[in-house]
């Protein structure tokens, strides 16, 4: 009997080595190509990196194993550019396209041309991800899964006089939100009839511009929240897991810039509780895959969904620290259709882990972005540091994409070693000529309220005493 068993355990191991992709082509740029192409390397699967003409001397494009241009410079006519992708998938034969973080990361209708051409999509089936299309649909579906979401408008707003209604049912302050929306853009908070009336039109205008659709919805905007989040992880079989939380609270413009893991707000029955609610939102769409469950926490432990995050994140590395856990490579063996060999009472969570986002903009000028050549670079290392990035010395950050430099992570015993590792990496970093988050992130790690954990969404006011420019 034990004899059968173990045979046919070998037999399914054997059948699941087999599907594993022999090459995958990698849709995107920067750090989280070269952090994919790691992740297959490591799994013996052949890479295949797409490139615009303002990236032909970057990382991916050399340590790939096929590459091929797609186009200019501008991402619509490279990175969003689906004919030319699934021309060069065609060209190189892939049978998976790995469409990273961003550009074609949540696209349905990109999903769905690859499902049509037999090349597998690396994420969520399209099914699953138009239930949660927009911010508004992906609202509905997960108030009917039974999870609290922050109270708001059930439909798009019309206009003023509809805007005006919402604003005194829900009471100010409220928030706008592009019903397309992503990235912290498009938002507004509003905390009168006057602001709110002067911002619906722009608003909406700016929706169109942005996202291609003008609707725009409205919530209750939550003061001195937090962002949490929590990783899930799925297979095809309906098996989902989360590997715990993610603090993401100190932003600008409502753009992440330092997380970690765990959240110094959460106890275990909180964790729990979120942990759960995650879970049952992921089952809810028939999740596959790697995503996020974002929320917002209230100072008295209520909490609401934001969204989920049908993708890997930027801010993955925390999680795969404390965790243990490749979220890449499993990412990939779920997509071959492995099945997930890990259940949520086995995951361990180890020490404390914080991310910095070292960006090319200006944190003392509105954090204007200050693209161009780093002429002289110096990353960290030593125990216990892990560096994300795509730069080099003599590599220039071009204008047209994100300002990430890089990504250093730091992993300690516990938050308070964290912080001390990351303080010696950033005073160990040296990025010239051009400007930096780095200097924001020395002084969070001195920052008082920082070192306490009591950080909330608005964190960046106790640095510099200004309201983020969509808070007038
Ligand atoms: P995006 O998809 O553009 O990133 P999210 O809906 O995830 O937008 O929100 C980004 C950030 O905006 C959140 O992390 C939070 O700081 C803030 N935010 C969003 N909705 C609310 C809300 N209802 N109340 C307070 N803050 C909010």
């Amino acid at each position: 009997m034990a004899l059968a068993i173990g045979c046919q355990t070998i037999a399914l191991w054997l059948i699941e080595r087999s599907m594993m992709f022999s090459k995958i082509l990698i849709a995107n740029r920067g750090e989280i190509a070269l952090r994919i192409i790691r992740a297959c390397k490591e799994l013996g699967i052949r890479t295949v990196a797409v490139y615009s003409e303002a990236d032909k001397d970057s990382l991916h494009v050399r340590f790939a194993d096929e590459a091929l241009c797609i186009g200019g410079a501008s991402p619509a006519n490279s990175y969003l550019n689906i004919p030319a992708i699934i021309s060069a998938a065609e060209i190189t034969d892939v049978e998976a396209i790995h469409p990273g973080y961003g550009f074609l990361s949540e696209n349905s209708h990109f999903a769905e041309i690859c499902e049509s051409c037999k090349i597998t999509f690396i994420g969520p089936n399209s099914e699953s991800m138009n239930m949660m299309a927009d911010k508004m649909t992906a609202r509905e579906t997960m108030r009917k899964a039974g999870l609290p979401i922050v109270p708001g408008s059930q439909t798009t707003v019309k206009d003023k006089n509809d805007a005006l209604k919402i604003a005194h049912k829900i009471k100010y302050p409220i928030i706008i939100k592009a019903s397309l929306g992503g990235g912290g853009r498009g938002m507004r908070v509003c905390h009168n009839d006057v602001r709110l009336i002067s911002s619906i039109m722009t608003a909406q205008a700016e929706a169109e511009a942005a996202f291609g659709s003008p609707d725009i919805y409205m919530e209750k905007y939550v003061t001195n929240a937090r962002h949490i989040e929590f990783q899930i992880l799925a297979d095809s079989y309906g098996h989902i897991i989360h590997l715990g939380e993610r603090d993401c609270s100190i932003q600008r413009r409502h753009q992440k810039l330092l997380e970690e893991a765990p959240s110094p707000a959460l106890d275990n029955r909180l964790r729990k509780k979120m942990g759960d609610a995650a879970v049952r939102g992921a089952k809810a769409v028939k999740y596959r895959g790697v995503g996020t469950m974002e929320f917002i926490l209230e100072e008295n432990g209520s909490f609401y969904f934001m969204e989920l995050n049908k993708r890997i994140q930027v801010e993955h590395p925390v999680t795969e620290s404390i965790c243990g856990i490749d979220l890449i490579k499993w990412q990939i063996r779920v997509a071959t259709g492995e099945r997930l060999t890990i259940n949520q009472d086995e995951v361990k969570i180890s020490g404390a882990s914080i991310e910095c986002r070292i960006n090319a903009e200006d944190p003392d000028n509105n954090f204007i972005p200050s693209p161009g050549k780093i002429e002289e670079l110096h990353f960290p290392a030593g125990p216990n540091i892990r560096i994300d990035s795509h730069a080099y010395q003599g590599y220039t950050i071009s204008p047209y994409y994100d300002s990430m430099i890089a990504k250093i992570i730091a992993h300690g015993k516990n938050r308070d070693e964290a912080i001390k590792i990351m303080k010696r990496a950033l005073d160990e970093l040296i990025i010239a000529p051009i400007k930096t988050t780095a200097g924001l992130h020395r002084k969070i790690m001195d920052n008082k309220l920082f070192l306490e954990g009591k950080v909330y969404t608005n964190f960046l006011e106790n640095i510099y005493g200004t309201k983020s420019e969509s808070e007038e």
